[in-house]
């Protein structure tokens, strides 16, 4: 009985605090990065990048401290992956950003291997997962939390609406198109795997895709903020249509 106890605890611990079971630790404004590997300088320009997409953010707060583990090859990724399986690249808890996969901060890439291997923005990938941080931060656990949290689309339009907002826009971004190109995506799909937004060749579930443009719709064209968009009880298919709508009379108009 006292084993059982004793490694339960010793699970909870390493899921709840992984901190201690890395060799080094590199502490850079809001950010403790943690990691087997040595840490160089290259990871200050990534975690500036991706702060300065998650200020624009209505529920950053500029306290808020973050842990960055850098899990590549550690035993935590071990313990992890056989508690809640193989999966997504970086997840988050409390404040911890957990990044499982490869990365190269030099040249801003996280190597993705689940469910298809592809280079990810890792600015991109730090700046969502901080954005799930707050998201706990300012709602609380009761109502974020894997049992309990709001529609997916909207838990993760929004940390996609954080991260790639600034991306987007550099690169004369246009919603209406990009809103075409999911509507093609998603007519060809034959499962919920779609092209992810800036097509790097990563995949990514398809309520990331039609979360994001939810989201932007909401924020950027109706002026809604995420506070509103959570209280708001208009179902998703109610707001995905009349998105549709909006964007074919954006087109008859320049037509
Ligand atoms: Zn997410």
């Amino acid at each position: 009985m006292l084993t059982l106890i004793t490694a339960i605890l010793t699970i909870v611990s390493i899921v709840l605090f992984p901190q201690h079971l890395f060799a080094n630790k590199f502490e850079y404004k809001n950010f403790t990065v943690y990691s087997n590997e040595k840490i160089g300088n290259d990871i200050k320009a990534v975690l500036d990048n991706a702060m300065n997409l998650v200020k624009k953010s209505e529920i950053n707060d500029p306290n808020y401290k973050y842990n960055i583990l850098l899990c590549y090859n550690s035993f935590y990724n071990k313990v992890d992956d056989k508690l809640f399986g193989e999966g997504p690249a970086a997840s988050s808890r409390l404040n911890d950003v957990i990044i499982k996969v490869r990365i190269e901060p030099k040249n801003n890439l996280a190597f993705i291997t689940f469910h298809k291997a592809c280079e990810a923005n890792l600015t991109c990938l730090l700046a969502h997962e901080m954005t799930h941080c707050l998201q706990l931060h300012k709602y609380g656990i009761m109502k974020f939390n894997p049992f309990r949290h709001p529609e997916l689309w909207k838990l993760e339009g929004y940390p996609e609406y954080v991260a790639r907002k600034t991306e987007l826009s550099n690169r004369g971004y246009s919603l209406t198109s990009e809103i075409d190109r999911y509507v093609n995506l998603e007519s060809k799909a034959t499962n919920f795997w779609i092209s992810a937004v800036d097509d790097e060749g990563c995949e990514v579930p398809n309520y990331y895709y039609k979360g994001l443009l939810m989201i932007e719709y909401l924020i950027d064209i109706k002026h809604m903020s995420y506070d509103k968009i959570l209280d708001d009880t208009v179902s998703e298919n109610t707001v995905y249509q009349e998105m549709i709508i909006w964007k074919d009379s954006i087109k008859e108009n320049k037509n």
